[in-house]
């Protein structure tokens, strides 16, 4: 029956879950997906083990072969250590949550330190704020502002990013991708 849909669905919706040599996935938030032309490339190209299939199969004149939807690199990747300073990044850090109020909308950011006052735009002076929070603290200093913060700001790690990543995913998951994706924070809670 799941095959039957899985037949029906369109082959760009059918991308592969990359893990890296250890069978984590390579990235979380993005999750590493590549298409499924892409996949079946790194196949021919020898560069990846099939870990895992979706119910379908591909088919060309000169080829028959199940589509992959996990598959795992030969060869490990070192994750990059330092996470770029972006717009993205420093959401996922706070978790896309004002780190006054906790709030979840119109999110923005925040100098700790006001620019007015010499705060630089970096890991350790900017959090996620939301747009009222923002207003409310202005150029004010945290200990004039009346208001709490959350968590002082910091540069996180990979491994800091790639956790929160895990509390926000993607909306489509295919069921085989699930082992490699849950497995270590289930042991965590
Ligand atoms: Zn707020």
């Amino acid at each position: 029956m799941n095959g039957f849909i899985e037949q029906k669905v369109s082959l760009e919706k059918c991308p592969a879950l990359v893990l890296n040599a250890d069978y984590r996935p390579l990235s979380y938030y993005p999750l590493s997906l590549w298409s499924w032309q892409d996949a079946i490339k790194s196949v021919f190209l020898d560069r990846v083990i099939i870990v895992s299939n979706y119910d379908r199969e591909i088919r060309s004149p000169s080829l028959k072969m199940p589509l992959p939807s996990v598959i795992a690199l030969k060869n490990y990747i070192v994750p990059v250590t330092k996470p770029s300073f972006t717009r993205f990044n420093v959401f996922l850090r706070d978790k896309f949550s004002c780190q006054y109020c906790g709030g979840n909308e119109e999110l923005t950011f925040d100098h700790l330190l006001p620019r007015s006052k010499g705060g630089e735009t970096n890991w350790s002076n900017v959090v996620t704020a939301c747009s009222a929070c923002n207003v409310k603290k202005g150029g004010k200093l945290l200990k004039f502002s009346g208001m709490q913060l959350n968590q002082y700001p910091y540069r996180p790690s990979t491994e800091d990013l790639h956790r929160n990543g895990k509390h926000f995913p993607p909306n489509y998951l295919h069921k085989s991708w699930m082992d490699y994706l849950y497995w270590d924070v289930e042991l965590e809670s």
